[in-house]
Parts: structure tokens; C-alpha cells; sequence
């Protein structure tokens, strides 16, 4: 059976002298393995469109729950992020949270328009790296069912609840006495932050400025959340680490 879908490839690797498996998040089939034949020799069609970060319009031939490709056209391929290592390292990050974290059961249409979103920030160098990591951290965490609950104390419901619980995913005010483990105490312009991310409009998730040394600690929050929950380390969020650090 013939499909076509579009998609963006989050993971590749070689096969042989001159193929791919690809790992395309497609906006209609969720996840998928695809079998790119021939597409490292240099004169295939389908070299431009068939690397990690690219964006394309795929025809795939599906036979069960195997695909391989038969063609593909370019669509955006952020070319400029291979440039620099230190936003490369943190796309590969994006790619290695939506691989693990997007829920086979439902179409990843939401997670696929975040991803395009943040690799469109990162290239386009207007906003600062550690904001577009943690709206990316956190809208994906929820997306993929881990939504955490910032509208106030879990126990009596005040506004200004400012103690963040990472295994609970929610807030305490700082009368209310539990036992919760595990917590940190946000400033309300982080809290605000991560409110804004979590609550506002798919469209407006990004619109929000914060002072650098905020966005330090949002980002670090965010990173820890996302780790907590997914019960998982994140080899790419190392790898970005020690590249931000050198
Ligand atoms: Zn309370």
C-alpha cells in the first residue's frame, strides 16, 4: 500500500554502503521505521530530504509494520542548525525526548508542531536557547500525558503556592506541612514562566520574556520534571551539557 504523509526525521542510521533506516515522526501515522534505500549514493533523489532534522513530504510503501520509502520533497530542512554544535546537540535532544516520550496511541500532530516550532527558534536565533529548551521540555511532558498541576496548593488550593514537587507534578504553599519529597521552591517569575507554557495557547507558548539567570533556572526545572517523570537519562541532554560547557 502507497501513503503519503509528512514527517520529520528524528533519528537516521546507516545501513550498508549506501542506505538509511530512518525514524520519521509523521503527522499521521505517529512514530514510524522506514527503510530509505540507496539514499547515500550521491546521485539519489531523495539525498536532500532524507537526513536527521529534515522536514518532508514522504510516499512510503507500507506493508504491515514495514515501511520503505519511495520518494521524498523537501519541506524545511533547518539547515543552518548543522552550523553550530551547541544547537545541533540540543535539536538531537528534542528528537531523542519525542522518540521516547510520544505515546504510540495517539496522533502526534501537537508534539510534531512543537518540535518544528522549537527547531524554527533555534535556528532563526531569536530567542534564547535555555527558553526554547524548557517551553520544549515542558509542553512535550504534557502532551505526552504528564501535565503538571500549576494552579495552586494541591492541599488547600492558595494561588501562591510556590514549592514545585517533580515526583508529584504539582504545587504546596509553604503553610500546608506534607511529607512530598523531592521539591524545590520556585520564584514567581518561574512559576509564572512555567504557567505560561503549560496553560496559554499552542500559539503563544513562546511569547514570554524572562531575565537570563531566570531562564537558567526555568531550564534547569524543566529538564529535572521531564527526567523525574519519563523515568529516563537523556544521552543527548549530556552530550548537549558537555558541548554548552566547552
Ligand atoms: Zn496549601
Amino acid at each position: 500500500m502507497k501513503i503519503q504523509t509528512p514527517g520529520l526525521i528524528i533519528k537516521e542510521t546507516n545501513i550498508g554502503e549506501n542506505d538509511k533506516l530512518l525514524v520519521i515522526l509523521t503527522r499521521d501515522h505517529g512514530i514510524i521505521r522506514v527503510f530509505a534505500d540507496g539514499v547515500r549514493r550521491m546521485k539519489s533523489k531523495n539525498a536532500a530530504a532524507t537526513s536527521l532534522l529534515c522536514y518532508s513530504d514522504f510516499v512510503l510503501y507500507q506493508n504491515k509494520d514495514t515501511y520503505k520509502l519511495s520518494s521524498s520533497t523537501p519541506i524545511e530542512l533547518f539547515f543552518d542548525l548543522r552550523y553550530n554544535l551547541e544547537e545541533l546537540s540540543l535539536a538531537q535532544y528534542f528528537c531523542e525526548m519525542a522518540m521516547r516520550l510520544t505515546p504510540e496511541e495517539f496522533e502526534p500532530t501537537e508534539i510534531l508542531r512543537l518540535l518544528l516550532n522549537s527547531l524554527y527558534f533555534l535556528t532563526n536565533k531569536t530567542k534564547p536557547l535555555n527558553i526554547v529548551k524548557a517551553v520544549t521540555e515542558l509542553k512535550l511532558i504534557s502532551l505526552a500525558g504528564f501535565m503538571p498541576n500549576l494552579t495552586g496548593c494541591a492541599m488547600c488550593g492558595e494561588e501562591n503556592a510556590f514549592r514545585f514537587s517533580f515526583s508529584e507534578g504539582c504545587l504546596f504553599c509553604l503553610e500546608c506541612q506534607n511529607d512530598a519529597k523531592d521539591t524545590t521552591v520556585l520564584s514567581p517569575t518561574v512559576l509564572a514562566a512555567m504557567r505560561h507554557i503549560v496553560y496559554s495557547d499552542f500559539g503563544k507558548i513562546y511569547s514570554f520574556e524572562i531575565p537570563e539567570k531566570d531562564a537558567e533556572i526555568l531550564s534547569l526545572v524543566t529538564e529535572k520534571y521531564i527526567s523525574v517523570q519519563s523515568e529516563y537519562k537523556f544521552k543527548t541532554l549530556d552530550f548537549y551539557k558537555s558541548v554548552k560547557e566547552s
